[in-house]
């Protein structure tokens, strides 16, 4: 549903993307797993089109959105995001915060579709709160229902539990897990914890220096690491 062909992108002549090709299928989560600044948010921003592509190409269900000099614009692809720093409307309800990219429909069936999500994340009846009102974790699940609102058939997540405390970051992993079955969107999700990678991934694909290291599994990774790179890093979980 997702796809990136041999994909390359730098900036002032450093590339930080190295001829990328991943795939994703309906339903199927693949994280991309590496350090700081090897390039996975690049690689996002490139699928939601906040960033020109330079070389290759991004498909999305077998349609070309992104080739060098033709590019289809970020809200006609698709595709829901959910950023490190969620930054919910401050002035906007819950619910408003959700519905927002529902602005063309009816009032009635924006309200009824945000507050089906609010269901979905766990947070029914909580919808004429406003972010202020909501823990990190509250508004994390938030920002996924937000994204999850225009139906987008590709959900991009950067770091989405980053900066929660331990125990909360577990049980949205469940709960995200849950959500991003039930909606059968096809996710790519950014993260530097193998911890999450595993637990999250029904693939990983391990990045460095802008490539992808090898991608399979988490057990085909945990159990035959391709490079010591990749061995290291599950290694630091035992
Ligand atoms: P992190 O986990 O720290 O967010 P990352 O793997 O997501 O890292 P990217 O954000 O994709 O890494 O950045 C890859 C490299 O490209 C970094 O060295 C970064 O400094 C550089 N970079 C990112 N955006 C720009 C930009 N707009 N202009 C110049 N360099 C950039």
């Amino acid at each position: 549903r997702l796809a990136f062909d041999d994909v390359s992108h730098s900036f002032d002549g450093r590339i930080v993307v190295d001829h990328v090709s991943i795939g994703i299928a309906a339903g199927e989560i693949l994280c991309l797993l590496g350090p700081s600044g090897c390039g996975k948010t690049t690689c996002l921003r490139l699928a939601a089109g906040l960033e020109s592509i330079q070389s290759g190409r991004i498909l999305i269900d077998g349609q070309v959105v992104a080739m060098p000099g033709r590019e289809m614009k970020p809200e006609a692809r698709g595709v829901g995001l959910v950023f490190q720093d969620y930054a919910l409307f401050p002035h906007l309800s819950i619910r408003d915060n959700i519905a927002f990219g529902l602005r063309r429909h009816a009032a009635t069936t924006r309200r009824r579709r945000a507050d089906e999500l609010l269901d979905l994340v766990g947070l029914s009846g909580r919808g004429d709160d406003f972010p202020h009102m909501m823990s990190g974790g509250e508004q994390q699940r938030v920002a996924l229902a937000r994204a999850l609102a225009p139906e987008p058939q590709v959900l991009l997540l950067d770091e989405p539990f980053s900066g929660l405390d331990i125990a909360l970051r577990d049980r949205l992993c469940t709960d995200t897990l849950a959500v991003l079955r039930d909606v059968g969107a096809a996710a790519l999700m950014v993260t530097h914890d193998p911890d999450e990678a595993l637990r999250m991934g029904d693939r990983i694909a391990v990045m460095r220096q802008g490539r992808i290291m090898q991608s399979g599994s988490a057990a085909t990774l945990y159990q035959a690491p391709a490079t010591p790179f990749v061995a290291r890093l599950f290694g630091e979980l035992n």
